[in-house]
């Protein structure tokens, strides 16, 4: 499919999840223009992304190069590290225990970043200017930005993926409830004397989640979410001292831990929007939603953002920025961004409150996953293919029946 010139889609904003939006519109046979600096090379983070995403990003072209320094997560644990008086069981995830290899891969960021920008820059059908856009007008039938390098772009649809703070956002007039957090994620990398396994360990602990996460080989990246006072008094310590710290966090079950280079914080927020599109404008990733990294969530949305935006802009080709289209984008995400949202918001409260009924909650629901295998298992199956938990579950309910029937003959 080929789309004429003039229904060019603009993409503005080259994070992730702005590059995955050209890439996607323009494999769908869509013209792009996409607007931003060039990708980050100095974002010490790591991500991972569960099985649907690794598909749409195979779909992409992109996840050979991906995978070849990315490490395959096979076990999730939850463990309760708060002191508190109610404390969760250990919960623990076995991608085996669905019959799966691995639930998704951990990928660097600055890897990620590297390969997307690549194939953005070889893709024909992406036009990429280094610029920021500056100013937005609309005007009927179009969106016009203004761009720091002096040149205008005309288009039936802005894509905003230009983050939490999204101007484009602002510009359309859609309004975000936004609440800055106590809390600051410290994030790094460390080696460690025993094998990960390939598993991932989460400790909830009443600052947040303390989350190790596999890296190729016996190293690993650590997301720490602390307050934001300690996460600084924490990136300041000499290295020895914080490998104590984390290997102690740790209850040692990764044995001797010492820190890699290139500790960074990131200080934490929640937004969202009252709506996901308006004014010839659809909202991605951060630009769409932002809550504290909990269950590595935040990626993974975006991604199933552009998914569903592609889907719907083909079947609007014609002008790709039409009030159905938007109407069409904003009511398919809803219910996916709303849950994902207000589940990791409440366990990350749960975690902070000090509330025994908040306390109890928390520890029921792991209590409830850990202890029960078909509930773990449908909680596993929605990970790696959302929807396919309800239909196995519909299916293990139907099975007593027809086993019933059977029976009966
Ligand atoms: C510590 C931490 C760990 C995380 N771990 C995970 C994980 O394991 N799994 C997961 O799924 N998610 C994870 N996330 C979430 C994930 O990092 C985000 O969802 C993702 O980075 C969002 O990407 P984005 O492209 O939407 O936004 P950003 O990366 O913020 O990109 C926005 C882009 O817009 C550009 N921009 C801004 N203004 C303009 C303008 N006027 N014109 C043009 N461009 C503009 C910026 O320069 C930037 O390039 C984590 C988040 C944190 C904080």
């Amino acid at each position: 499919m080929s789309v004429d010139k003039h229904s060019r889609i603009l993409v503005a904003g080259t994070g992730p999840v702005g590059l995955i939006s050209a890439l996607a519109l323009a494999n769908a046979g869509f013209g792009v223009i996409l607007a931003g600096p060039p990708a980050r090379a100095d974002d010490g983070r790591t991500t991972a992304l569960m099985v649907p995403a690794l598909k749409f990003l195979d779909r992409l072209g992109v996840l050979d190069a991906l995978t070849r320094d990315a490490a395959p997560l096979k076990v999730m644990r939850i463990i309760d590290g708060t002191s508190r008086l109610i404390r969760s069981p250990i919960v623990t995830f076995r991608a085996g225990e669905i019959g799966e290899e691995h639930f998704g891969f951990n990928f660097q960021n600055r890897i990620l970043n590297a390969v997307l920008e690549k194939s953005a820059e070889a893709h024909a059908g992406i036009e990429w200017r280094r610029a920021m856009v500056e100013n937005w007008t609309f005007e009927p039938g179009k969106v016009v930005a203004t761009l720091s390098d002096g040149t205008s772009v005309e288009s039936p649809l802005a894509v905003a993926a230009d983050g939490r703070n999204s101007p484009a956002r602002e510009a359309a007039g859609i309004s975000a409830s936004a609440r800055s957090l106590p809390q600051a994620a410290l994030v790094l990398n460390f080696a460690h004397s025993r094998d990960h396994a390939f598993a991932s360990t989460e400790f909830h602990t009443e600052t947040g989640p303390f989350t190790q996460v596999p890296l190729p080989g016996r190293r690993s990246s650590l997301v720490w979410v602390l307050r934001p006072e300690t996460a600084k008094e924490f990136a300041d310590l000499d290295d020895a001292e914080l490998s104590l710290r984390i290997e102690r966090q740790m209850q040692s079950m990764l044995g001797r831990v010492t820190v890699e280079g290139g500790r960074q914080i990131y200080p934490l927020s929640t937004y969202l929007p009252q709506r996901f599109a308006h004014n010839r404008v659809a909202l991605v990733g951060e630009a769409a939603h932002v809550f504290p990294p909990i269950g590595a969530q935040g990626l993974n949305l975006g991604i199933r953002d552009v998914d569903q935006l592609v889907e719907i802009v083909t079947k609007h080709i014609d002008d790709p920025g039409a009030p159905a289209a938007l109407s069409a984008y904003d009511s398919a995400r809803r219910p996916d961004i709303l849950a994902r949202t207000s589940a990791v918001n409440l366990l990350n409260r749960s975690l902070l409150s000090d509330m025994l009924p908040a306390q109890l909650a928390r520890s029921a629901g792991l209590n409830f996953l850990g202890g029960f295998s078909p509930v773990r298992a449908f909680f596993m199956r929605e990970g790696l293919r959302p929807g396919s938990g309800f239909s196995s579950l519909a299916s293990s309910l139907r099975a007593p029946r027809r086993s019933r029937d059977a029976a009966a003959d």
